[in-house]
């Protein structure tokens, strides 16, 4: 077994691996293509960092490509992520024009990996139209959607929809998200890496560094929300919950994000966090280029309570990042943070900051249920969420593909 399995199979047991390992022989050297949109910067991309080396190192022949595009491009993917996420946006002609050039454009640079590969994973509607433009195709194409797309705003579905029917299949992360489509559809929650610089073991010194660098006071309690500034994410109902604890509790409020390079709508919404923070002591907004892991790792660390209170999510990777480190998470009561955050075992779901406020308050005054809380959240990332469970799933999902009608797989033989 390689090293880097090896190195699995420590966390998630040998018997985990071997399954894999065993699923991957018929698919060994087939060629896999991820496509997505930004190499940094939110949960696609921190994921495909982690999935690609190690279906790699079960013997598939794996690239990534990002797909670029100008200002106007990404203008427009915000405006389809939005409107899948349920906001009702207009998306004017010339910006779906824009959209369907670039897409045209970046087929053509990507048109014989594309045309030759063996699987095609196409991430969020981005790249969606991609296919279009690749007539000739020798393998199975799956558009993979992150979004969460339970209610989307139905003229851009329908839009949308014209591109995500051309697929052989695709996947969503929760039930509720699947669409109507003439394909078949999977259900895969994501995942994260436990050996990741985001989530390894650090030492107790490295995580004071981290927070004394960021001038946090080791005294007080330390609550963390860590995410894009996306208004989706609800950086102000956390600000507005923090000043509801703060009236009762002394604590202090880490709100740490950065951008992503295919989310024009960082900047506006960090002014307003800067704004709505302003003249606190206790508030500390961090604006962390992309590869701060290890200070992200720290942070949450450090925290006694995680904060994601997002309106809508797709799954809330730092949820489950959270979880993994002992935390007990209070979150949004929306997509992907339903099947992560149990009420009373790992968490709580809010909808209001005051919802939220009460939980953290509880909790605040709590010691013992937060370690309690803290230990089934990890016990349930280690069960359900890590990336080798993920990997299992998109395994059995492209051998199903490849048996096509069949009603048989033979993995024994290979
Ligand atoms: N993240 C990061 N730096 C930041 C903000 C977020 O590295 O400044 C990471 C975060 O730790 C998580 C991912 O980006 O791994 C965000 O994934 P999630 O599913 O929570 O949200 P998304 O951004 O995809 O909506």
């Amino acid at each position: 077994m390689s090293k880097i399995l090896n190195a699995y199979a420590s966390i998630a047991g040998e018997d985990v691996i071997n399954y894999m390992v065993q699923l991957s022989k018929p698919l060994a050297g087939k060629k896999v293509v991820h496509v997505n949109s930004t190499r940094e910067g939110g949960g696609v991309a921190e994921i495909l960092h982690k999935l690609v080396p190690l279906m790699t190192a079960l013997g598939l022949d794996v690239t990534w490509e990002v797909i670029s595009g100008r200002e106007d491009f990404y203008k427009c993917t915000k405006g389809f992520h939005n409107a899948l996420q349920g906001h009702r946006v207009s998306i004017g002609s010339a910006l779906i024009e824009i959209y369907e050039d670039t897409n045209r454009e970046n087929a053509e640079r990507l048109r014989q990996l594309l045309a030759d590969a063996d699987f095609v994973f196409v991430h969020d509607p981005q790249p969606a139209a991609l296919i279009r433009h690749i007539s000739k195709r020798k393998g199975k194409w799956i558009w993979r959607c992150h979004i969460d797309c339970s209610r989307p705003h139905r003229p851009v579905w329908k839009y949308l929809r014209q591109y995500c029917s051309m697929y052989d299949a695709s996947v969503f992360s929760l039930p509720d998200f699947a669409q109507k489509l003439p394909h078949p559809q999977y259900i895969i929650a994501p995942s994260i890496d436990p050996l990741s610089e985001k989530n390894i073991e650090l030492p107790v010194e490295e995580v004071r560094a981290v927070t004394d660098g960021f001038g946090l006071d080791p005294e007080l309690p330390l609550l963390v929300q860590v995410s894009r500034f996306d208004r989706f994410k609800d950086p102000l109902g956390v600000i507005e919950a923090f000043r509801q604890v703060r009236r009762h509790v002394p604590c202090q409020l880490v709100l740490a994000g950065g951008g992503a390079s295919d989310d024009p709508e960082g900047e506006a919404v960090l002014e307003e966090v800067l704004m709505a923070a302003s003249g606190e002591d206790d508030i500390h907004v961090l604006v962390l280029p992309p590869d701060s892991h290890r200070k992200i790792n720290a942070l949450q660390r450090a925290a006694d309570i995680v904060i994601q209170k997002s309106t809508k999510e797709g799954f809330g990777l730092t949820v489950c990042e959270a979880m993994w480190k002992g935390k007990p998470v209070v979150g949004g009561d929306t997509g992907g943070i339903r099947i992560q955050v149990i009420d009373h075992y790992t968490g709580f779901k809010v909808r209001t900051p005051e919802g939220a406020a009460l939980r953290i308050r509880y909790l605040l005054h709590h010691r013992e249920k937060r370690i309690d809380m803290g230990k089934r959240a990890k016990r349930m990332v280690r069960e359900n969420f890590l990336l080798t469970r993920h990997l299992r799933e998109y395994l059995a999902l492209m051998l199903s593909l490849m048996n096509g009608s069949g009603d048989r797989i033979d993995i024994s033989s290979s």
